[in-house]
């Protein structure tokens, strides 16, 4: 099937996908598979007013059936996982297995979703004056603003929008302008699942195409009661601000750091295997990906032998081709950034292997490399800085509690990780003096998280949940109620007041 034939099946008309000024490449050879519309701030900011007229409609549903409408969303996507999961490996370089098990994510979160719809439960709370009962509830918030990165193409839209719609919410979606193609396709589904729910408001799910100044008339507008922005710390610091400066609400999911303490007494084989999947998978190109290895100096040796010889049977090349399991790098400005990173490595005193590009000639316009290892004489400053690309660093230790500060001790608190059997060495990990990242694993590399647990993480990833737990409180406000049912008025703190 042609690329041009899979856009269509996914419901994408040909008309738009050509004669638009922002042309989409794809990363496995990097040619033109589309250009697409962008659209203007005034086009943005009538998208916000349709959404906003949206809400004020659908907050008036009932929730279970808002759930409805995200159950027929999940029928659309495990109807077309096959073709949506092969778009996002042409559009973001990831290898199949890794595309369709993003659209795997989309249909838990839905499923998810679906149950939330009957529990978005509130409390009652003991009130201190009698005759009268206090409550918490839960109410609809507005439009949610979602802003996404090139990596997860389709899943984070799905995160926030799942748990936006039940929540009663409209979303605005303006995803990376790398990827628009799977964002289009995405909507297309959602419109059809709208259709086959019957009596949806139009504008509950409007998506702009096009890069930062799109994003920034979005994060401006005080129609939006809440930013979801995934994306670099870069980014997340430059709208942070901006959203706080109007009072908005913001949830920020940006970069990771994310980091492996291999102890003495583990289990070497499952740690090879988390550590390659972390580290290579998407080709290092996850906001989870392991990019540190801190090995007791005990078993580093055999641990980084063991590493190198997984690291050079591990196939690089064509995504969508059966054996393969890493793919390219999104562009050139990313390979550029790789080699940077390795060059001040190298003057920091690293031992490189691996790093290199790949099949130049096949592919002069993509960027495949060599996935690297790096062993660090300490952790330096390039080590404590994201690079979105395939860079292991490592570093060695003599003492657990001197391996879990030098986890810590980097501006980014995504998710960690101890591959160990020694009881007091997990559980001191996971203790309050233990990682300080959102994600802390014990026995499981950093990546790859299910939906059920709250997805995100400290420091300068931002703070924001999403996906599971009770991360659905976001997308909704708070609102104490009390009611009086006694024939007096007593006021609280038992004041009286000119009586
Ligand atoms: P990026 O920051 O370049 O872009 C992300 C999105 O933000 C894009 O849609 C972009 O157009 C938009 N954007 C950028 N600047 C903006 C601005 N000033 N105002 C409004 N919108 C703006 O990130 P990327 O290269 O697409 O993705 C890689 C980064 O995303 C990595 O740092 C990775 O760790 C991070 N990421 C984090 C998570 C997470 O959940 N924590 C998940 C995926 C990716």
């Amino acid at each position: 099937m042609t690329t041009a034939e899979l856009l269509n099946s996914l419901g994408l008309a040909s008309s738009s996908l050509t004669g638009g000024n922002l042309a989409v490449h794809s990363p496995l050879d990097g040619a033109v598979i589309a250009c697409v519309h962008e659209h203007t701030v005034p086009e943005v900011q009538a998208a916000i007013g349709r959404a906003h007229g949206a809400f004020t409609q659908w907050r008036q549903v009932p929730a279970p059936r808002r759930g409805e409408l995200i159950r027929l969303l999940g029928d659309e996507l495990r109807a077309n996982k096959e073709l949506l999961g092969r778009l996002v490996s042409i559009e973001a370089g990831k290898i199949l297995a890794e595309g369709t098990g993003e659209v795997q994510e989309m249909i838990d979160i839905c499923d998810f979703a679906v149950g939330l719809s009957r529990q978005l439960y509130g409390l009652t709370i003991a009130s201190e004056r009698p005759g009268h009962r206090m409550m918490e509830t839960w109410q609809p918030l507005g439009v949610v603003g979602v802003i996404s990165a090139f990596n997860f193409p389709v899943a984070v839209w799905s995160w926030n929008t799942a748990l936006a719609i039940v929540c009663g919410d409209a979303v605005v979606w303006k995803p990376s302008e790398k990827t628009p193609l799977t964002a289009m396709a995405c909507q297309a589904l959602f419109e059809r699942a709208m259709k086959k729910f019957g009596d949806a408001p139009a504008g509950l799910s409007e998506l702009l195409i096009g890069a930062r100044e799109v994003g920034e008339a979005l994060v401006d507008d005080r129609r939006v009661a809440l930013v979801s922005a995934t994306g670099s710390t870069r980014m997340g610091r430059q709208i942070g601000p901006r959203v706080a400066e109007r009072f908005g609400r913001s949830l920020l999911e940006l970069g990771g750091n994310n980091a492996i303490i291999v102890a003495p007494s583990a289990d070497l084989g499952m740690a090879v295997r988390g550590i390659l999947f972390g580290a290579i998978g998407t080709a290092g190109q996850r906001c989870t990906s392991t990019r540190r290895l801190i090995a007791h100096s005990g078993i580093a040796d055999e641990l980084v032998a063991r590493l190198k010889k997984a690291y050079a049977s591990a196939q690089v090349g064509n995504p969508l081709e059966a054996h393969t399991l890493v793919g390219p790098l999104i562009d050139k400005a990313a390979f550029d950034g790789m080699q940077a990173a390795l060059a001040k490595a190298r003057q920091e005193g690293g031992k490189v292997f691996g790093g290199e590009r790949m099949l130049a000639k096949e592919y002069p316009d993509a960027y495949y490399v060599a996935p690297a290892i790096v062993e660090m004489p300490a952790q330096t400053d390039v080590v404590c800085h994201e690079t979105f690309a395939p860079i292991l660093y490592v570093m060695r230790y003599e003492s657990f509690h001197d391996a879990v500060a030098m986890q810590n001790n980097v501006p980014q608190g995504l998710s960690s990780a101890v591959f160990t059997t020694d009881l007091r060495e997990a559980e001191w990990f996971l203790s309050a003096a233990g990682s300080d990242c959102g994600i802390a694993n014990v026995n499981i590399g950093t990546s790859g998280a299910e939906i059920g647990g709250a997805f995100g993480g400290e420091k300068e990833t931002g703070g924001g949940r999403e996906s599971g737990s009770d991360a659905w409180k976001v997308y909704m406000r708070r609102a104490t109620n009390t009611i009086n049912y006694s024939r007096e008025l007593p006021l609280a703190q038992g004041i009286k007041f000119g009586d």
